[in-house]
């Protein structure tokens, strides 16, 4: 669904020169540690060298939920979050998917190179068909070829994304070869790049943090909310009495101590020694994920306070990339002998 559009302005000439890089991220209202530890802090460094081009991508959303007044919202809500995470709009294009309707054409004239059996081997797809078995819409097969066509249609080389996102890529690449060896060379193969921490445990301390799991850490909750979060987090499951020496390499508290902090070695330490406690473990991870995210809490509050402002952001990034987005998409048309 279509966020109401002001009046588009004038599109920004684009620099020439920097190697051009694009990710996507669902509107799912929260962004959760898992995703600013895996990608978005990539997203923001990355932002300074490359063209940068960041897309929340509400067609994907649509293969597992269909309220499209929720996605609306959370389209929105998915911006500030980003924005108040240091996306900058002046370093950076910033646009929802469905505002860029060449994506959805690119996808189709991709999936005519595209085999079935490559998309029905893909690991998400055998995933969701479990979880929603009441809804195995052609969305959940075909994904993988919308996803393609997000970053080939700006000819992206370089792909910030969490570990999770590996095998998909690796279909986009794919995807690239079979159209570049038919229609001739027109894609560059798109590379994947991770951050330190390229798949983070959820609660659970056993699958990936995911928003469908249900295991987050959700960085602009309310403190209380973030407390409890990570009091639920599961430690070294060998560790019962709290005298026990524990395993800190297996300890997902431990690991994420990692992230923020200077003083990890002593936290290994003392949880390798019993020293500590898990429970003291948490408390101060707590605390610190609190800390850290609090200025980029507040940031986002004022945005979402200000819908209009953050809806022009997305116009902007939308229509800038318009030019691009046309000129693949004449290209690939010449490329495959249409009109
Ligand atoms: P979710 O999996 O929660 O639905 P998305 O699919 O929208 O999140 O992912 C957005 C970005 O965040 C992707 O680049 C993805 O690889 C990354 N990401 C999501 N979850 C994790 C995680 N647990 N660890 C590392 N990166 C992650």
């Amino acid at each position: 669904m279509a966020l109401e559009l002001a009046p588009a302005p004038a599109p920004v000439p684009v620099a020439a020169g920097r190697p051009r890089i694009f990710s996507g991220i669902q509107p799912s209202g929260i962004v959760h540690l898992g995703n600013d530890l895996g990608a978005v802090r990539n997203y923001v460094r990355l932002q300074h060298d490359y063209e940068a081009i960041y897309c929340i991508v509400d067609y994907h959303a649509l293969t597992t939920t269909h309220d499209g007044a929720l996605l609306r919202v959370r389209t929105r809500e998915m911006a500030a979050s980003l924005l108040a995470l240091g996306l900058d709009p002046e370093r950076c294009t910033l646009f929802v998917q469905s505002d860029r309707p060449e994506h959805t054409e690119l996808a189709w004239l991709l999936a005519t190179v595209t085999p079935v059996s490559w998309l029905e081997r893909t690991p998400s797809y055998k995933e969701k068909k479990l979880n929603q078995p009441d809804d195995i819409n052609h969305g959940l097969l075909t994904y993988p070829v919308l996803q393609a066509a997000d970053i080939v249609i700006y000819k992206a080389s370089v792909v910030p994304v969490g570990r999770d996102q590996a095998a998909h890529l690796e279909l986009t690449r794919e995807i690239v070869r079979a159209f570049n060896a038919r229609y001739g060379e027109t894609f560059p193969a798109p590379q994947a790049v991770f951050t330190e921490a390229p798949i983070v445990l959820g609660t659970d301390g056993v699958r990936k943090m995911s928003k469908s799991v249900g295991n987050t850490i959700d960085i602009f909750a309310p403190p209380d909310v973030i407390r409890k979060q990570v009091m639920s987090m599961v430690t070294d499951t060998k560790r019962i009495l709290r005298m026990d020496p524990g395993r800190p390499s297996v300890c997902n508290v431990c690991q994420l101590h990692r992230h923020f902090g200077p003083d990890y070695e002593a936290i290994w330490e003392g949880e390798r020694t019993a020293r500590t406690g898990c429970v003291d473990t948490k408390r101060l991870l707590a605390e610190r994920i609190i800390a850290y995210y609090a200025p980029a809490r507040e940031h986002y509050l004022e945005l979402i306070a200000r819908p209009d402002d953050v809806d022009e952001v997305l116009a902007a990034g939308a229509a800038r990339l318009k030019p691009w987005a046309e000129a693949t998409l004449a290209e690939v048309h010449a490329k495959m002998g249409l009109r």
